[in-house]
């Protein structure tokens, strides 16, 4: 997967909707890629999963582990 079809599959991805092997490979890239890690980041943002210092909504494990260390590494919720 590259950055193209992670991002055309991120809006998915935080709903929850993808299936297993989608989420595996989205995830892998995420891993990977700090450029798509910051879009999920912003999504989650822009989509209310992230409310200050608490995850609300449903969203993949990894997307809350992801959403949870930024917001330890940023308390402050800047928005560049
Ligand atoms: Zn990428």
């Amino acid at each position: 997967m590259d950055c193209q079809q992670v991002r055309d599959w991120l809006h998915t991805y935080v709903d929850a909707r993808v299936d297993a092997a989608q989420e595996r490979e989205i995830e892998r890239h995420i891993r990977a890629c700090s450029f798509c890690r910051k879009r999920l980041v912003e999504l989650g943002r822009a989509v209310n999963l992230l409310d200050d210092q608490r995850l609300i909504g449903p969203g993949p494990d990894f997307l809350r582990r992801v959403l949870q260390s930024v917001l330890r590494t940023d308390p402050a919720g800047a928005q560049d």
